[in-house]
């Protein structure tokens, strides 16, 4: 049976470093991180995403502040918020939660973002300079992808990455970050997607599998090399009666298949899903470091 790579233990680790590391900055420059979120309408699972996010900037000694925009805020005024938290010194990152309204266009509001405090990592300037190596801030869940596998021991160096899904905030982020040369990477990274003509030959060669599809179990134990580290970043709801919530939260490989063949495999929950809040805290400390 494959290991299981534990995100709630490494997330852990993680967020308490950044809380020594907070507590150092407080004692020593007297600094205080701070993070803004701008969540627009009333989403219930961005709601849901800024308060686990809110209360984990708390439980770090982050100082954040979240300002609530009405559904139909007109872009110019959403831009003009963005304006005022960039020019706040006490702010050192800034999140604004997606999905936004229709009439609203990501774009422009990534764009306005001041890239210094652009802890998501989804600043255009911010996704070249990840492209061509230099230090940037990496977007959330790809971060996590990466300190997963090093913290695991299963480090991607000189290995065969499989990245089955391109999508800017997970498959093409995780690649670039993979095929770096640099610690923690140094990867030989294939990217496949729905273009891929026999996808499952690609799976089948991986070393190290990250599936980011968001298909429920779709990747199963058949699929994969005797011996592979897989990654699932996938999180779907599928439905199940005898739960009393109706329904359960699946990965996109199928687990009780894929743990029979792998070396080691990511829960879901448990895995990728809960590094994405530790690394924005790092990032947010990041983000201070440099504005100070
Ligand atoms: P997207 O829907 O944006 O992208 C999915 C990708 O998978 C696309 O590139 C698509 O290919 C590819 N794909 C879909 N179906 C197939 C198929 N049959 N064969 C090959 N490739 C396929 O999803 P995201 O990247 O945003 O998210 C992926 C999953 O990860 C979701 O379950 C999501 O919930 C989860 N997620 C988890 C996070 C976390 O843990 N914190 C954060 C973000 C996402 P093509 O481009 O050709 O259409």
């Amino acid at each position: 049976m494959a290991e299981i790579i534990d995100g709630k233990k490494i997330a852990e680790d993680i967020k308490r470093e950044v809380k020594q590391e907070v507590v150092r900055m407080r004692a020593t420059k007297g600094i205080v991180p701070g993070l803004a979120f701008i969540l627009v309408g009333e989403n219930p699972a961005s709601q849901s995403y800024v308060r686990s996010k809110g209360k984990a900037c708390e439980e770090a000694g982050i100082y954040s502040v979240t300002e609530r925009m009405p559904m139909d805020t007109p872009e110019y005024v959403l831009l003009a918020r963005i304006a005022e938290f960039n020019a706040d010194p006490n702010i050192h990152g800034l999140l604004v939660q997606l999905p936004l309204p229709k009439h609203i266009s990501e774009e422009e509001v990534i764009r306005a973002i001041d890239p210094r405090k652009d802890v998501d990592g989804f600043h255009p300037m911010n996704i070249g300079k990840l492209v061509i190596g230099q230090d940037t801030f990496k977007s959330c869940t790809p971060a996590g992808i990466q300190e997963l596998l090093v913290r695991s021991g299963n480090d991607p160096a000189g290995k065969h990455v499989v990245v089955v899904g391109r999508s800017n905030i997970v498959g093409k982020p995780i690649a670039n970050i993979l095929l770096q040369k640099q610690s923690g990477a140094n990867a030989v990274v294939t990217v496949a997607h729905t273009g891929a003509s026999d996808l499952t030959s690609y799976i089948k060669s991986a070393d190290i599998l990250i599936a980011a599809i968001g298909k429920p179990e779709f990747i199963t134990g058949a699929m994969l090399k005797e011996g592979v580290v897989v990654i699932d970043v996938g999180i779907n709801r599928v439905e199940d009666s005898s739960l009393p919530k109706g329904y359960r939260i699946v990965g996109d490989v199928h687990f009780e298949s894929a743990s029979k063949i792998a070396k080691a495999i990511t829960p879901v929950p448990g895995g990728v899903g809960l590094m994405t809040i530790a690394m924005l805290l790092r990032n947010t400390v990041k983000a201070t470091k440099q504005l100070s």
